[in-house]
């Protein structure tokens, strides 16, 4: 059965791209927000605004939920607990994987099923070819709702574990924010010295093309092989002392560098000079 029908709730950036895909599309829409203003330009285009989130609730078999965090899932859905009997819930919210496994298991004692989602690009990219989710629950969900899931992003099935997807998307987020901080940091660098955004722009895109280091140092992370032979901590400190000192020298807040070269002198502390920046996997997860 192709589900043809969807209910979004919540009308952040995010939801209100996954809301315009569906009317685009031609799906039959019902959405809830919070703030229920933010639900007009959609009603506009025929979306139907549920008066309360149980209506929401009880208008689709596929309920799409793209919240701030589990405090806002469980702040509407506890509204209307027993409108959940019946439905698979698309919670498209980040959080802890703890957390997924929690709202999973109270789902389920709800008589509804979760797919716990990881979207992997931003509104704009809603709707778009090569558009990614992860998704993790059960296998039958998904091909239930299949197309209607698709309509959104392609599915990146990940198991049946419910946490399994916002394991993924954190450690991959973990790697968004700090990376896009390091750009943004460089920028400042950059505009503090007279040099614009847009004329650094071709050098930081040759900077953070990092594709060689990660496939390098991937295999040697998983060995365990921190060898120092194609550059050693010490040299880092060193490297990173004259970020730091650049920064300062500028004007600019030298904290983020700083905070980075702080965990470069542990490993350094913890005997790890003459190894490769890989040793920090250790020196992190030994805390
Ligand atoms: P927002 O934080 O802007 O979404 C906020 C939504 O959550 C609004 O509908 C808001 O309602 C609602 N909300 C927050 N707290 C509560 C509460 N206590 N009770 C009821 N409703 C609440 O996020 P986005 O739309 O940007 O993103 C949604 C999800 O998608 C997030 O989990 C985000 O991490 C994830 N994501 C976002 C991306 C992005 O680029 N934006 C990219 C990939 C994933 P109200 O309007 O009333 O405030």
């Amino acid at each position: 059965m192709t589900t043809t029908s969807v209910t979004v709730i919540g009308l952040g950036p995010m939801g209100h791209a996954m809301a315009t895909t569906y009317l685009d599309r031609g799906y039959g829409l019902t959405v809830w927000n919070r703030t229920p203003a933010k639900a007009d330009a959609l009603v506009a285009r025929g979306a139907r605004l549920a008066p309360t989130a149980e209506d929401a609730l009880r208008a689709s078999d596929l309920v799409v939920l793209s919240l701030t965090d589990y405090t806002a899932v469980y702040a509407i859905l506890e509204q209307a607990p027993a409108a959940l009997a019946g439905r698979t819930v698309a919670n498209l919210t980040s959080d802890t994987p703890a957390r997924a496994r929690e709202a999973a298991a109270w789902l389920a004692r709800h008589g509804a099923v979760q797919l716990t989602g990881g979207v992997q690009v931003p509104p704009p990219g809603i709707g778009t070819p090569g558009a990614m989710t992860y998704y993790s629950g059960p296998a039958e969900a998904i091909e239930t709702h299949r197309a209607a899931l698709e309509t959104l992003t392609g599915i990146d099935h990940l198991g049946e574990d419910p946490g399994l997807a916002a394991l993924y998307y954190q450690i991959g987020i973990d790697m968004f924010w700090i990376g896009l901080t390091g750009y943004l940091h460089g920028q400042a660098l950059a505009q503090a010295n007279g040099i614009s955004a847009q004329d650094f722009l071709p050098h930081a895109l040759k900077t953070a093309d990092f594709r060689y280091f990660l496939e390098f140092y991937a295999p040697r992370i998983d060995a365990g092989n921190h060898a120092g032979d194609m550059e050693t901590l010490s040299m880092a400190v060193a490297s990173l002392e004259h970020v730091v000192r650049t920064a300062e020298e500028s004007g600019v807040d030298a904290s983020l560098p700083a905070a980075t070269l702080d965990l470069f002198r542990r490993g350094v502390a913890a005997g790890r000079d003459q190894d490769s920046l890989t040793s920090l996997v250790e020196v992190v997860q030994k805390g």
